[in-house]
């Protein structure tokens, strides 16, 4: 029995240095990516729910890693928002995402606004808006063209710096989405404080449409929410055309999800729902 619990304690710390030890590798390995360019962004269009036209497209970074192929978001960005990463990945996405808007306006073609994700930890200090001025100018783009998606976890702690922040995004003319919304804890007073333009209807509601009357309650609700409050509305994470009809029916603005579309690279993006402007 003693070897037996020397053994358990043994187990114990050398499982948490190898956790402890996991993070670290994986912590240097993202900054290698940052180094490298590993780091790329695939575009899920935004479609406009009346005409079938597209609206809009967000942006979402995925790892090229060398070994472990392309690793989805949910693999990194918890750890980046952990280790403060998430600041240089923020900026290298913010990056990307205007030299990408900036190439296909050279090409000619005909863009939607572009939506970037932004983590709470972004939003701590100025950072994010001298890099969004930054990556505007550098690129020549309007910020007319960008909208960022934040999560209800950031503005629940609604303190006037917050506040501060997103009024001057919408100074800047950037339009600003509450993403995953009615997930988090928040209260809903936030709603009439800030500057939002859009909600996100969570994907997690409209997985039960049409068959669920809970879900279609919640869905109508935040769409009327929304309206009334001067808002448009997306919903996420639509697969199929019930759903969508249900949507259209409710009055939802936009629908984004595998029916449409799923994310997409920057060249199938291109062929698939771009169009030159018409001269
Ligand atoms: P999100 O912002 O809520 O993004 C929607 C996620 O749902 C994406 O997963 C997308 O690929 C997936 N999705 C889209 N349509 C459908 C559908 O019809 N059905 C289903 N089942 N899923 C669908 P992804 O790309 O793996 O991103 C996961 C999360 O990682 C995002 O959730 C976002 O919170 C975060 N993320 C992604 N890109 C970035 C980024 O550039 N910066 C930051 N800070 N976070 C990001
Ligand atoms: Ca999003
Ligand atoms: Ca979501
Ligand atoms: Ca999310």
């Amino acid at each position: 029995a003693k070897n037996q619990g020397r053994n358990r304690y043994a187990f114990y710390t050398s499982d948490l240095t190898v956790t402890a030890q996991h993070r670290m590798e994986m912590e240097n390995d993202m900054r290698r990516g940052l180094e490298r360019n590993e780091f790329i962004l695939h575009y899920q269009p935004k479609q406009d729910l009346a005409s079938g036209n597209l609206n809009g497209v967000e942006a979402l970074v995925r790892w090229q890693h060398p070994q472990r192929g392309l690793v989805d978001p949910d693999q990194f960005i918890p750890l980046a928002e952990e280790t403060g990463l998430i600041v240089d990945l923020g900026r290298r996405i913010i990056d990307l995402a205007c030299a990408q808007i900036a190439d296909w306006r050279h090409a000619g073609l005909a863009l939607p606004r572009v939506a970037i994700n932004v983590s709470g930890v972004q939003l701590i200090g100025t950072q994010l808006v001298t890099d969004l001025r930054r990556a505007l100018s550098e690129h020549d783009i309007p910020a007319s063209l960008l909208e960022l998606e934040i999560t209800e976890d950031f503005v629940m702690n609604q303190n006037r710096e917050a506040i501060h922040l997103l009024e001057l995004f919408r100074d800047m003319n950037i339009q600003l989405a509450i993403d995953d919304f009615g997930t988090g804890y928040s209260s809903l007073a936030y709603l009439k404080e800030l500057p939002l333009d859009t909600l996100k209807i969570d994907r997690s509601f409209v997985a039960g449409l049409p068959g669920s009357h809970h879900d279609a309650a919640i869905s109508q609700t935040i769409i009327v929410l929304a309206h009334n409050l001067g808002m448009s509305v997306v919903a996420e994470g639509v697969e199929t055309p019930e759903q969508r009809q249900l949507l259209l029916e409710q009055g939802c603005d936009s629908v984004q999800g595998y029916l449409i579309s799923a994310p997409l690279p920057p060249t199938q993006f291109v062929t698939t729902f771009l169009k030159t402007v018409p001269s």
